[in-house]
């Protein structure tokens, strides 16, 4: 038997019962031969409370003291589940993230995983240990905690899965990856397998099973990942994991899915706000003053759309950042206010995001009109539309977010 990579999230680490059942699915695993690592999230609520803490010490706090501060929950719930296996007799012990080595980039509180050095870890597990290890969190070039941005212990067990050569099973409070938040859709359907790029655009567009690094991991690495439940009776029939299709949602390439749909999933982001500026110059190179600096300040732009003004010499130019990244957009367009020239900003949180996801998309017209009429049957006004190969996104008011999931989960007939 092969190397395997066990993720547990947060509700799964919830608390010392839910670890019991953690250590469960371990020992199942241990016993059919495999060599083990398993990657913990902090307990649910936990890594919440500490940002929370943070701020309340400082708003503008020093983001490598927030890494300190929050990478904590995860040695807590590592050395609770390592306590857990001893008691019942499965050699274990938990590694932080630097004792791996996990070495990361600098950039605290979103790093990126750079190398993974696993030799020791490696010959632990050769000797039968089950290796313990704190998701969400490396070491950066300078010496101190890092951490890879939220859900970011998802990550952490792809890239060990990696650079283990290991099978990656990804264990949340959800069977699999469902065509939409089984959450907000009661009858969204469990899908068997779903392509890595589908997941990708699934994960990036808000679909918060995967964090979106994670799946960019596997994709590229070709880390043969699984989610699945770690509610589903731990040793039930089928819970060995890779029985074939195994008990949950196998991530995987286009080539082995048999079964294509046109529309995959539906995702929805409420993260979203919107920001305008009136009375641009309507002239080469303002696009490139606008989008230059908020570049530089590592602010991403989402959905972008022009329209030229009744005058002909001026547009309106609206475009979405991630709401948390608003108020920095804000300064970065008024401290180049001069170098774009615009009338006025406006800006308004209280949308949001909703996008249809397939591959079939590629060869199938009539996607994006089949959206805009079921859309229109309810009423909801599209704002902006962007579109890519396998998807279409429209912002629409946050307050229609759930009914637009709802009626084109319908529309392009998911319901199970
Ligand atoms: P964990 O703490 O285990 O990392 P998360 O809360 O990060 O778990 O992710 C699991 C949650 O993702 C589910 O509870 C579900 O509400 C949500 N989710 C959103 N979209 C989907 C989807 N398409 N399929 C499955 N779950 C989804
Ligand atoms: N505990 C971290 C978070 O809540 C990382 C994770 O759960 O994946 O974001
Ligand atoms: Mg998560």
């Amino acid at each position: 038997m092969g190397r395997l990579v066990m993720k547990f999230g947060g509700t799964s680490m919830g608390d010392i019962e839910r670890i019991r059942t953690v250590a469960q699915h371990v020992a199942r695993e241990v016993a059919a031969g495999h060599g083990v690592a398993v990657v913990v999230s902090a307990m649910s609520g936990q890594t919440d409370r500490m940002v929370g803490l943070c701020r309340e010490a400082s708003a503008m706090h020093d983001a490598r003291e927030y890494d300190a501060v929050v990478a904590t929950g995860e040695q807590v719930s590592a050395g609770l589940l390592a306590i857990v296996l001893q008691q019942q007799g499965i050699a274990a012990r938990s590694w932080s993230g630097w004792q791996v080595p996990v070495k990361t980039d600098g950039v605290h509180g979103s790093a990126r995983i750079l190398d993974i050095d696993a030799t020791d870890l490696r010959a632990r597990m050769e000797e039968g240990q089950v290796a313990v290890v704190t998701g969400f969190q490396g070491i950066g070039p300078d010496n101190r905690v890092t951490t890879l941005g939220r859900g970011g212990s998802d990550t952490s067990a792809v890239a060990l899965a990696a650079a283990l050569d290991a099978q990656c099973d990804i264990y949340t409070d959800v069977n699999g990856v469902y065509t939409t938040d089984p959450r907000v859709v009661p009858g969204a359907r469990k899908l068997d397998r779903i392509s890595y790029e589908e997941m990708l655009e699934l994960a990036s567009l808000g679909a918060k099973v995967l964090q979106t690094r994670s799946v960019e991991l596997a994709m590229v690495y070709k880390v043969p990942l699984q989610v699945r439940s770690t509610f589903e009776a731990p040793d039930g029939p089928n819970q060995n994991s890779h029985n074939g299709d195994g008990p949950g949602t196998i991530v995987c390439d286009e080539e082995d899915i048999v079964e294509q749909q046109v529309v995959s999933g539906i995702a929805y982001s409420k993260d979203e706000a919107q920001v305008s500026l009136r009375r641009v110059k309507d002239k080469p190179g303002v696009s490139a003053a606008i989008f230059g600096p908020l570049a530089e300040s590592d602010i991403s732009v989402d959905m972008i759309v022009q329209n030229v003004s009744a005058d002909g010499e001026t547009a309106n130019l609206t475009f979405t950042v991630a709401e948390k990244d608003l108020p920095r957009a804000l300064g970065v367009l008024e401290k180049a206010s001069e170098a774009i020239g615009y009338g006025e900003v406006t800006h308004g949180t209280g949308v949001a995001k909703v996008s249809v996801i397939g591959v079939g998309m590629r060869s199938h017209a009539g996607v994006a009109s089949e959206m805009f009429k079921a859309l229109a049957e309810k009423g909801i006004n599209i704002q902006l539309i962007t579109t890519s190969e396998i998807k279409i996104s429209v912002l629409i008011d946050a307050a229609y977010t759930e009914l637009a999931v709802r009626v084109l989960h319908s529309a392009y007939g998911l319901d199970g």
